[in-house]
């Protein structure tokens, strides 16, 4: 896919905000654990919170792989800012234009838009993670509501959040899939209360909080498509929401790249600059070609997702669910492979928090396991891929 000169000059926003707005704070930010409120102003202001919103409710209506390279290009800046954009910006307002009437459409998009509003995601729980099929958070209508109780967890944005997509089950059954409904809900329901503020590996700014669910009121206009819709819902979200983590690895591993590149020419040692040695140039070839596979990957699966064009006679996997897998987990991999290599090229600096690649690889590590952990995602591979084969002897 070669870009547009619209999609280059909007990437090319986007990395200038990264470099003047976000950078100069990231570690401040880091050691904070925190994201400032004049962060959000300024996404807002600059369009990149109404990126993916309808034209007709205020939005920019950007195509999923302008999407994608303007998370990359945030995430080059933070990784913890740019996930903050992503979950707004891509599961939420995909399934509100699928499942939501006009009338939810016209009460969220034009608050989430101007970025008045800030979506979240929730789908997991303490015992529900790879398999949200056995989420217990129970949702019972109640005269003409709904009444929601139970617990999620690290619901990224969960604090910050004007509306949060949230699954519970509605169904008869303890389990299973068919019971799951979708509600939107908003954050300052009575009921609804952030019980911790996780503290993370990586990604420190990044508000993940767990929530608990105490008899928190809806009206029946909360639930999003019809009951026992929300399974469905959930695995159409993830399709671009793993679209939006494998363009944010991207942009960390970018950035890893970038500073091994820079700090391999500047620091001498035997006499020579660290990238005249054969074993680091191996390195920073191995970091160009999959940082750019996995580039590739991320944009193609983008575009066949807009197209929903996806058969190409390749017998390899093509549905959406398989595509957006591989580029999660090709850029994720990446990422984690390339801030590695960027560490061991920093030497002992790399070790210490004052450089940014420990840093790197600690927000590349997050990137495996959230919207979809890799070993998952790569059974939906195997698992389309099986049935091409079956389908074909
Ligand atoms: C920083 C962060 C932010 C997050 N934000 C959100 C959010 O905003 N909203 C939200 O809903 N969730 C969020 N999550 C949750 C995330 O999506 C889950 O952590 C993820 O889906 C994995 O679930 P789990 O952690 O319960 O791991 P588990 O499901 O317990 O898996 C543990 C390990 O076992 C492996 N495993 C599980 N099942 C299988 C299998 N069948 N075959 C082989 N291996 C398997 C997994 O790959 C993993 O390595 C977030 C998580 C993190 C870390």
């Amino acid at each position: 896919m070669i870009p547009t000169a619209e999609q280059l000059e909007f990437r090319a926003l986007a990395r200038e905000f990264a470099a003047g707005e976000i950078r100069p704070h990231v570690e401040a930010w880091d050691a904070e654990r925190h994201l400032p409120d004049t962060l959000f102003a300024s996404l807002a202001e600059l369009g990149f919170l109404g990126m993916r919103m309808p034209e007709a409710h205020g939005g920019l209506g950007v195509d999923t792989p302008t999407f994608a390279m303007v998370m990359e290009a945030l995430a080059w800046g933070d990784a913890a800012a740019a996930l903050a954009v992503a979950i707004h910006n891509g599961p939420i307002p995909r399934v509100l234009e699928g499942w939501g009437s006009e009338e939810q459409k016209a009460h969220w998009f034009p608050d989430m838009a101007s970025g008045q509003v800030l979506g979240a995601f929730s789908l997991t729980e303490p015992g529900a993670g790879s398999d949200p099929a056995a989420l217990t958070t129970r949702a019972r209508a109640r005269g003409g509501s709904w009444v929601l109780d139970g617990r999620k967890s690290w619901v990224t944005n969960g604090d910050r959040a004007g509306l949060i997509l949230l699954f519970a089950r509605t169904g008869a059954d303890d389990s299973g899939r068919e019971g799951i409904s979708a509600f939107l809900v908003p954050r300052d329901t009575a009921g609804l209360r952030v019980v911790d503020r996780e503290r993370t590996l990586g990604l420190s700014a990044s508000e993940t909080v767990s929530l608990e669910l105490d008899g928190v009121e809806l009206p029946e206009e909360a639930l999003l498509g019809s009951p026992g819709d929300g399974y469905e819902i959930a695995m159409d979200a993830l399709l671009v929401g793993r679209i939006g983590v494998a363009a944010q690895a991207l942009g960390i591993g970018q950035a890893a790249f970038e500073h091994a590149l820079r700090y391999s020419g500047e620091r001498e040692q035997f006499g020579r600059s660290l990238h005249r040695f054969g074993a680091v140039r191996e390195k920073l070839a191995g970091m160009a070609i999959r940082l750019r596979q996995a580039r590739l990957l991320t944009l193609d699966a983008a575009t066949r997702l807009d197209q929903g064009e996806m058969g190409d006679q390749t017998h390899l996997p093509t549905s959406p669910r398989a595509l957006s897998s591989m580029a999660k987990v090709a850029a994720s991999e990446a990422a984690m492979w390339v801030a590695d290599e960027a560490v061991q090229i920093f030497g002992g600096y790399g070790y210490m928090r004052d450089y940014p690649v420990e840093r790197l690889m600690r927000d590349a590590k997050g990137t495996q396991i959230y919207e979809g952990a890799n070993e998952v995602l790569q059974m939906v591979v195997a698992a389309d891929a099986v049935q091409e084969f079956e389908g074909r002897v």
